[in-house]
């Protein structure tokens, strides 16, 4: 799916990637987001799914939190990833 704001030319392989420890994870009324890694403003689940950017580089200011996001400028690019294996089978 190609997306505007979010285009193809990101090379995943080299992103530095985190674990999501609880901690990471905050809740407001609309929902959930983290911290940005590079410039610390919140950056929505929406936003990063679709759009791959944080609502600093954004200008989307998140009701209820305490960060302006005005005159932030961020160039990271974010994607989630759920890892996913399972248990081996067992053999008995
Ligand atoms: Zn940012």
């Amino acid at each position: 799916m190609a997306n505007a704001n979010a285009p193809d030319d990101v090379d995943w392989d080299d992103a530095a990637r985190m674990e999501l420890e609880p901690d990471a994870i905050h809740e407001n009324d609309d929902g959930y987001y983290f911290d940005c890694p590079e410039c610390g403003s919140p950056a929505t689940i929406e936003n990063i799914i679709e759009k791959g950017r944080c609502n600093g580089y954004l200008n989307e200011q998140v009701e209820g939190i305490d960060f302006d996001v005005k005159n932030i400028s961020c160039s990271a690019r974010l994607q989630l990833e759920l890892a996913y294996t399972a248990d081996p089978e067992s053999e008995t």
